[in-house]
Formats: structure tokens, sequence, C-alpha cells
């Protein structure tokens, strides 16, 4: 055989054990133990092929196993395990949509959860319509009947039940066909149509015993006898428990033996018919002794007691209500562990879809380059978490670290600078130390890190609990984000981990967005001076006059070295450009505190831009870098250079004025002070 060949015949294999198992899941043949043992042996095989579908499979029939031998943590496990691979590995649609009717059948038979049965029922049937699968739609629109039934919408569970029969009839499927007419007389039953109900009731174990599925077989004989008691006809009820447990009995299916036994015993006490009882008792002890089911065997001991005290039997009664306390309590005991299992079954589900979100999330996170989209992005997640926290999120640069906090009202409060080496920031301390801070008590715990507690000035309440991790590229810290909340003890392990891993993805988005930042520098300046460029100037001046408010003040200047030429012919174009970076240090000196740029424009040509401001303290500023340059001689090399300059400057509170006329009236009064004989100001006004 091919290598090919041997994989295809090997699938084939595991899908035939699948099938198999699933089509025997009900029935009297089946041994669970056996059977769940089985398809963990085929997923085994499946894994050594790496057959998805055939893996996939065997974790939701195992999961169908599990639920009817009671293990609800394991059965949604698996299946949860059938889905994952399902979505991950974009299996065949119709596998996704039996798997969502087996989740349903999990919160139907084990939770009693009808609302998430609901839930998956439609995602199921969604999938099943469209692809036209009739025999999922059949089980699918059962099961929606049954979940409606449960919460007591009638009407529409008939409409779900018949369509389900309809369907069932059509595509041949007995066992749609079974389920419907059980559904319908349960749905009788309850409208109290009793006469139907018997009618589907009997179409039922008619067919059910054609099927040998003794599941449906046993649980019809349990509603049916339970409805003929109720109308008080219990020599019928009690008729039909004893052929059920006799066919139970023939079949070897010993715990719905049990379980139809204790019934028929539970009516025989309340009837007090007390006849053959003896062989009953004799039966259940048996049978419940033989497959040592513990709640069985609390429930018998319970009855016994019961019995004993009708017939008077004192000592017995007692003797036997002991048994039944023991047993009791065993089983409280287990049921504790059952649901604690369920409980961490629940929270590591919690965690599976958190880190779903998570790496997508993350990589959303890590494809912004923009700061303000990062920190909102950032402070969204651990909204996902907690109601009522403060957070902050710095940014390393150097010795300093630049912090944006956002309180508990969502509010952004003022950036604040603060050192490297501040020894009372946690921030500080995050970031020196690259550790992850967990204080689940700050007031305890906090001198370990800081020597004090410093809080935001204007905040009210104090904070409880702390959370603080640095934001490390390659071990270089680059940032730290920081929660802090008004609870103690709330940062579980799951939590630090879950923002472990934003914080990293966090990281790598800073880093982005500091390199676009340096890359629009770098765009932005003139690399001789450092001063903004010709284009950045263009562009901001046009912007700002655009937007600008209309009486508020605008000035422009525009600065010409004079005789530049000759600096460069007498000391040298190396000096030259010595020179002009001087001067550009004297000019953005004066005006960087009230410019919104002050920028390199041409060759030897500078030009400043006020918005706001006054003119006076424009003039003064002026005059002042007038007389520097004519009092100080530039320092080029041990020879000291007189350099004077040229000013053109415009100033304007009117509205409507543009960039260009803005600009050519200030290079207009340049022009006027280099006709002047240089060494000028010329101040316009627009
Ligand atoms: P004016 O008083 O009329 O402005 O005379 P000027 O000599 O300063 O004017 P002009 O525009 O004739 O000459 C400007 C000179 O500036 C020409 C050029 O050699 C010099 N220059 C332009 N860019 C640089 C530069 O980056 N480095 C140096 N060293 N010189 C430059
Ligand atoms: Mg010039
Ligand atoms: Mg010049």
């Amino acid at each position: 055989m091919k290598k090919m060949d041997i994989r295809e015949a090997k699938k084939r294999k595991i899908d035939e054990i699948n099938n198999e198992i699933h089509d025997l899941r009900s029935s009297a043949d089946l041994d669970l133990a056996q059977a769940i043992d089985c398809i963990k042996e085929n997923i085994i095989e499946a894994e050594q092929i790496n057959y998805h579908e055939g893996i996939t499979n065997a974790y939701r029939i195992i999961s169908i196993l599990y639920t009817y031998n009671g293990e609800a943590s394991l059965a949604l496990e698996a299946l949860n395990k059938a889905e994952e691979m399902c979505l991950d590995y974009c299996l065949d649609k119709r596998l996704l949509a039996e798997i969502y009717n087996t989740y349903v059948l999990y919160y139907l038979e084990v939770k009693k959860n009808y609302k998430m049965g609901a839930k998956y029922c439609s995602k199921g049937l969604q999938i099943a319509r469209k692809l036209q699968l009739y025999d999922l739609i059949s089980k699918l629109t059962m099961n929606f009947g049954v979940v409606c039934l449960e919460l007591g919408i009638l009407k529409e569970s008939l409409e779900y039940f018949l369509e389900s029969l309809e369907i069932g009839k059509m595509i041949n499927d007995k066992r749609a066909i079974l389920y419907s007419y059980a559904n319908i007389a349960d749905y009788y039953y309850q409208v109290d149509c009793i006469g139907k109900a018997r009618d589907y009731h009997s179409k039922t174990i008619l067919l059910a015993e054609e099927l040998n599925d003794i599941i449906v077989m046993s649980s019809t004989a349990l509603g049916f006898a339970t409805i003929e008691k109720g109308l008080g006809n219990y020599d019928q009820a009690k008729m039909i428990l004893l052929e059920s447990i006799e066919r139970l009995k023939q079949n070897n299916q010993k715990s719905w033996e049990a379980n139809l036994s204790l019934v028929l015993f539970e009516h025989m006490l309340e009837e007090e018919d007390f006849k053959d009882i003896d062989t009953l008792i004799y039966n259940i002890r048996e049978v419940v002794l033989g497959i040592n089911n513990e709640s069985y065997l609390e429930k018998f001991y319970f009855l016994l007691s019961n019995y004993y005290e009708k017939t008077k039997d004192f000592k017995k009664a007692l003797e036997c209500y002991k048994l039944y306390d023991n047993c009791h309590a065993k089983n409280l005991e287990k049921k504790e562990v059952e649901s604690i299992n369920a409980l961490k079954m629940e929270m590591m589900q919690t965690t599976i879809k958190r880190l779903k979100t998570l790496s997508e999330v993350g990589k959303e996170i890590a494809s912004y380059n923009n700061l303000t989209d990062i920190f909102s992005k950032v402070r969204n997640l651990v909204t996902t978490v907690f109601d009522d926290f403060n957070f902050v999120i710095a940014l390393v640069e150097g010795k300093t670290i630049r912090s944006i906090y956002y309180n508990y009202l969502g509010e952004e409060i003022a950036p604040f600078e603060i050192s490297l080496d501040n020894k009372s920031s946690f921030i500080s301390y995050s970031a020196r130390s690259k550790e992850v801070i967990v204080l689940n008590d700050l007031e305890k715990e906090y001198q370990n890190y800081v020597d004090s507690i410093k809080y935001v000035a204007d905040e009210t309440r104090v904070p409880k609990s702390l959370l603080s991790i640095p934001l490390t590229v390659f071990e270089k810290v680059v940032g730290v984000f920081q929660i802090q909340t008004y609870e103690r003890n709330v940062f579980s392990t799951e939590n630090v981990e879950f923002f472990s891993v934003i914080a990293s993805y966090t990281g790598v988005a800073l880093r982005n967005s500091m390199h676009a930042m340096q890359l629009e520098n770098i765009a932005n300046e003139d690399s001789l001076t450092g001063l903004k460029n010709w284009h950045y100037f263009n562009k901001t001046l046009f912007e700002e006059a655009h937007k600008r408010k209309s009486s508020e003040l605008m000035t422009l200047i525009i600065l010409d070295i004079d005789h530049f030429k000759k600096v460069n012919d007498i000391y040298g174009h190396g000096l030259g450009n010595k020179c002009l970076q001087e001067v550009s240090e004297r000019i953005d000196k004066e005006f960087s505190d009230i410019a919104r740029v002050v920028a390199r424009i041409g060759g030897e040509e500078f030009a400043v831009f006020i918005i706001g401001q006054n003119v006076d303290l424009v003039k003064i500023k002026l005059w002042s870098l007038y007389n520097c340059f004519n009092e100080m001689p530039i320092e080029l090399e041990e020879v000291a250079c007189n350099v004077t300059v040229s000013i053109g400057v415009v100033f304007t509170d009117k509205s409507g004025v543009n960039a260009d006329s803005l600009f050519d009236a200030a290079d207009d009064a340049l022009y006027e002070a280099k006709e002047a004989g240089r060494n000028k100001i010329i101040f316009k006004k627009l």
C-alpha cells in the first residue's frame, strides 16, 4: 500500500469507531466506561496521523459519553476542546453544528441551563439550515422545543416538536421520530391533554423497543408511570414500571433498573402496597450494591427505613436510617468536590476565552503607532476586568519618566514627569528594577518598594491594591503601566498574567510609536541647527492661521543674516556652519518659550511664528535678540565674528488673514530692513 492509502485507511478506521460508538451511545449494549476508553484510544490513533476531523469528532463523542455518565466537568472540557479544534482548523461546518448540538445536550441534560441550551440551539440551527442538513435541523428544532417547554413557552415548543417530527419522517430518521414522539407526549402531559399524552407515550415505547433505545424507553416509562399515578391509576403505573424493569434486567441495564425499581418502591410505599415488596427490596439491594452507585444507595436506605417504620419494625428502621445518613454525608462531600471541579472548569474557560481575545487585542495594540490610541485601548481593556480603578501609563525617556494618569472617572490628569531615580514612585521602581509589583494590600506592603506613598494631589480616595508592570522590549524598559484599585486582593495570579501579556504587546506598540515619532522629527527638523525645517514651518503656519480664533494676535518674524556670504568667504564653509548654529541657538533661546515654531527656512534665513502673546512682549524679546548680536560677537574657534541680522516683523489681530499674506508682509518688512542698510528691525501691522 502507498503511504497515502495507509493514512486514508487509518482515517476510515477512526471514523468507523467514532460512528459506531456514537450510534451505540444510548443502546443497551454499551458499557459507558469501556466506550470512553475506546474513544480515548481512537483519539490517540487520530493524533498520530494528525487527523483533525477524527480527533475533533472523538472529543465530541466522548463528551456525550461523559454527559451520560454524569461527569459534567469532563464532558464540558472535551466539548470545549472539540469546538476549539473545529474553529482553529476551520473544519467542516457540519461538524461544528454537531458540536453545538452536543453543547445543547450538555446544557439540557447536565446543567439544566435552558437559556444556554437555547443559545447553542440557535447557533447550530443557523449552520444546519444554511447547509440544509436535515438530520441536524430535526435534532436542533426538537431541542429548541425542549428548551421552550422547560421555559414555559408551550405553544412554540409543540411547533418545534412537530417540525422535527415532520423532518424526521421526511428523511426517515427513526431516532428523530422517536425523540419527537417522546417530547410531544411530554408536551401533552404538561398541557393536561392526557389522552394525547398516552397515545404518544405508547408510540414512543414501541419505537424505542424497536430501536433498542434503552434510555428513551426507560425515561418514557418513568414519565408514563408518573402520569398514570398522578391520575390515580396506580395499577397502570405499577405495570408499566414492572414491564420496563423486566426488560432492563434482560438487557443488563443495571443503572436504569435500579432507578426504575426505586421509583416503583417509592410508589408502593405511598400506596402501602406491600404485596411482593420483599422480592423488590431484595432485587434493589442486589442491583444497587452491584453498581456501587452512592446516590441510589442513599435513596434505597431512605425508602427502606420508611418501609420498616410503616411496618413498625423500628429497630430495622433506625438501622437503615443510620445507613442512609452515612451515605447522605458521603454524597454531600462528593457533590461539593464536583461543584468545586465545575467551578475550576468555568474559571479555566474564562481564562481560555481571555487568552483568545488577548492575542487578538494584543495584535491590535501592537499595530497602533499613535500614543493616544494605545493608551485608550489599554485602558479599555482594564475596564473589562475592573469597574473602579486608576490607570497610569508612563514612557521612559532616558532618565525621565513621562506619565499619563487617568483617574477612576476615566479623566486624563495633566501629564507629569518624574525622575527614574525617584524613590517614592512605584513607576520609577518598576522601570529601574524591571519588576512586576503586585500589592494586594497597598498600605501594608508598600515599604518593600518605596519610601512613602504619594497619591496624585487631587485624588480624595485612597487606592488599596496596585499592579505595576514594566513595559519591556528586548530587555529594555520603554514604559510602565500601573493599575490602582479601591479594593484589596483584586490581583489574582490570573489577572496578573493577563495584564502581563497585555503589557508585552503594549511595550512593542510604544516602541513602534517612539520610532514613528523619531521619524517624524527627522522629517520635520533641520539637521544642521536642530530647528524645525521649512516644510514643518510652512505646514504649521498654514494650519495655525487657518484654525486661529479671529481676534487672536499672530506674529511672524523673518530674520536674515547680513552679508553672510562674507562669513563663508573669510572663515570657510565649516565655520560658516558653526556660525549658523550659534545664530540658531540665540534665536531659539530667545523665542522658544513663546513661539509656536522657530525654524530655519533657508540658508541663513530664519522664521519665528507666534500665536497669542502680546505685541510688547514680542518687541522686548526682539530688541533683546537684536542687542545680543550687536553686543556679543560669535566665537568661531578663537576669532570673534561680528554678525548682525535684518529682521522683518508682522503683527495682526485681524480675522481672515491667511498664511500667504502674513508671510508676504513679513518678507516685505525684511526687504525694507535690508534696503534701509541692514541690522534693522522693521515692524508692520496688518
Ligand atoms: P544679505 O545681507 O543680502 O543677506 O547678504 P548675504 O550674503 O547674507 O546673502 P546671499 O543670499 O547673497 O548669500 C547667502 C549665503 O549663505 C550664500 C551661501 O554661501 C550661504 N549659505 C547658505 N546656506 C549655507 C549653509 O548651510 N552653510 C554655510 N556655511 N553657508 C550657507
Ligand atoms: Mg538670504
Ligand atoms: Mg543674508
